[in-house]
């Protein structure tokens, strides 16, 4: 950011400089010319015609001193510019090579990397850093110069330094799975974790390379985990892939090759903060049934300084991205900052009862690549008869990527893995994984892969329904039933064009080139209500609803329940290949062309403009 704003900037005084001395010495020799001029047409005047002859020798020889003196400034004047111009000049220069020797040349102003970091790199080492931050998502070039046993904050509730533990804690087997990672960042992860945890309950750290390409996760990791078990023997163990199989897979391995009482499964881009194992281990010990998280802080990809972040829960929305919600009052109310927190998700990184995680099925090995299986364990923990909990005083420093080595868009992994979530444990409500992904419930063309084991496994642990767990476990997802059209929404008059929310924030909906993100999701219920924007489904943010606000030609975009409670029109007509017509005011959406010959949605008198939705849940809009 420094870097950035300050070049230019000097640059630009500089600008303003020059050009306000060139004005400013203009006037001036404009002014001596003038004042020379007028002065000239004055003297002349007021002779009286017998002094004429006489004065106009003298004149004309004082016209020539006034030439010469005219010559002599225009000379003054323009040697000055030059002077001021050349000063100017100099400073310009000086400033540059300041700048450049201060910041050199920013190579790549552009990338994230430098922000805020990287001031005083020469060209090279720019390079340098930028190439490895392409490759990795995160900085390794900072990380390579970074102590491995560095201190980080510590960031528990002061509560916590009070808590004790008993002496007889179950063993630990710590599990990182890595997929091209960088081997200084996986090392400062072991050493934190040797460190940071008592040596008599860490048995063992189990390494699964997931099939990485990285040269020096080869022969230079196979030396530093020979180096680690020459002074600590027996506690490194690495497993490789010989080809790729995703995170799940990979955490399922490091599950099969652990042997100690509980397994912490962590990525391998993160530094345990002081005491993490004690509450970990004391409260498996105490219900072998629960599932425990960490709280996270965040390893800043950039500059690797640590970010503590606040306590919540772990929740997820209807695409089974995961998302942080707030904290449940029952929790609140105990006033006890060390307490565990009931939470309906896990985000990823998780701690287990070895052989109770074995006895639910570990992670579902039908995952590909990254997402989902987060989601699928954690349905299947609560609707099975176990539980999942954060725990306060157990932190760890998780290195948020700016980009993922293995996928540019994570979203065909997520996308394809959520729905086999939905298939498996989501019953009747499996339709809204569908509808925010804006997929169709029959044929989608996506092979979520084959369910019948989990679903035999379901079977066999007598698990309980979906419903139980929305409304015992995590009633701020709300499923929805009344939608019975969804996706993109279209006017016959130009079908390249598509109803969308509009610039963010903003509440006028807009007609706008026909894409596949979600500001272009509609979703139409029965009840006459028209999301329009991401579907939500969650009490504390509200999806937007499609308005008429009685006066004037353009619809509004208005929160639903508020729209609903303030007596709005929000209620419209539709059926597929219809118009679309306002319960109350009889008005229809249609669109016009504005003065810029742009499409734009209006609320008229009906003409016949008719609109097509793309999705249509059961038999809706069939006749
Ligand atoms: N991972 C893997 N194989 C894959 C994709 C991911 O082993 O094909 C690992 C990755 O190296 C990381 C963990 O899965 O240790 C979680 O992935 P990531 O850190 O990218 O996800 P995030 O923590 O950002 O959700
Ligand atoms: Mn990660």
């Amino acid at each position: 950011m420094m870097l950035r704003r300050n070049f230019p900037k000097a640059l630009c005084i500089g600008l303003t400089l020059v050009i306000a001395v060139n004005i400013l010495l203009g006037f001036y020799t404009k002014g001596t010319l003038q004042s020379l001029i007028v002065g000239m047409v004055h003297r002349d005047l007021p002779l009286p015609l017998a002094e004429w002859d006489g004065a106009v020798i003298k004149r004309l020889s004082h016209l020539e001193v006034e030439l010469q003196h005219l010559k002599e400034t225009m000379k003054w004047s323009m040697k000055r510019q030059e002077n001021v111009n050349n000063t100017l000049k100099q400073a310009m220069e000086a400033m540059a090579s300041e700048t450049q020797h201060k910041f050199h040349k920013k190579l790549f102003p552009d990338s994230q990397l430098f922000k805020e970091w990287g001031e005083g790199l020469s060209e090279a080492q720019q390079k340098k850093a930028q190439d490895l931050f392409q490759k990795f998502g995160y900085n390794v070039y900072l990380s390579n110069q970074l102590p491995l046993n560095r201190t980080i904050l510590d960031t528990r509730d002061s509560r916590c330094l009070q808590k004790t533990y008993s002496s007889q804690l179950p063993s630990l087997s710590v599990i990182l799975i890595f997929m091209n990672e960088a081997l200084s960042v996986i090392e400062r992860a072991i050493t934190s974790i040797i460190n940071r945890t008592p040596s008599q309950v860490l048995k063992e750290i189990i390494l699964v390379d997931d099939f990485s390409s990285n040269g020096e996760l080869k022969t230079p990791l196979n030396k530093k985990i020979k180096f680690y078990n020459q002074k600590y023997p027996g506690l490194l163990k690495i497993i490789r892939h010989n080809k790729r199989r995703g995170l799940a897979q990979s955490r399922n391995t490091g599950w099969e090759a652990a042997t100690a009482d509980v397994v912490a499964i962590l990525d391998a881009h993160i530094e345990v903060n002081i005491r993490w194992a004690e509450p970990i281990l004391a409260r498996i010990q105490e219900d072998r049934t629960v599932i425990v998280s960490p709280v996270f802080d965040n390893i800043r990809f950039d500059t690797f300084n640590l970010q503590k972040y606040g306590l919540a829960i772990d929740g997820f929305n209807w695409e089974l991205w995961c998302r942080y919600d707030s904290l449940p009052q029952t929790w609140l109310d105990l006033h006890d900052a060390t307490a565990p927190v009931k939470s309906p998700s896990i985000m990823g990184i998780f701690a287990a009862d070895r052989l109770f995680l074995g006895e639910i099925g570990v992670l579902d090995g039908g995952m590909l690549v990254y997402g989902g299986e987060n989601v699928e364990l954690s349905l299947r923990v609560w609707q099975c008869g176990g539980k999942i909990e954060i725990l306060p005083c157990s932190r760890i420093a998780h290195l948020e990527r700016h980009h993922k080595p293995y996928a540019m868009d994570l979203s065909i992994a997520l996308k394809r893995n959520a729905l086999r979530v939905a298939e498996i444990w989501m019953d009747e409500h499996k339709h809204m994984v569908y509808l925010a992904w804006n997929v169709p419930l029959e044929n989608s063309g996506i092979d979520y892969g084959d369910i019948s084991s989990r679903k035999a496994l379901r079977e066999k642990l007598k698990c309980k329904t979906f419903d139980w767990y929305l409304k015992n476990v995590y009633p701020v997802l709300k499923p929805i039933h009344s939608i019975v059209g969804y996706g993109r929404m279209k006017n016959t008059l130009d079908e390249s064009i598509c109803l969308d929310q509009g610039p963010v924030p903003g509440k006028s909906p807009i007609m706008y080139y026909c894409h596949t993100f979600s500001p272009q999701n509609v979703y139409y219920h029965l009840t006459g209500e028209f999301y329009v924007g991401a579907l939500t489904a969650e009490t504390d943010s509200e999806e937007h609803c499609l308005t008429d606000p009685g006066k004037g030609e353009k619809p509004t975009l208005e929160p639903c329940s508020k729209a609903a409670k303030n007596g709005l029109y929000i209620y419209w007509n539709f059926k597929l290949g219809g118009a679309v017509i306002n319960r109350t005011t009889k008005r229809c959406l249609e669109i016009k062309k504005d003065t810029s010959g742009t499409y734009v949605p209006v609320l008229q008198t009906c003409t016949t403009q008719v609109w097509k939705i793309q999705h249509t849940i059961r038999d809706w809009g069939s006749n």
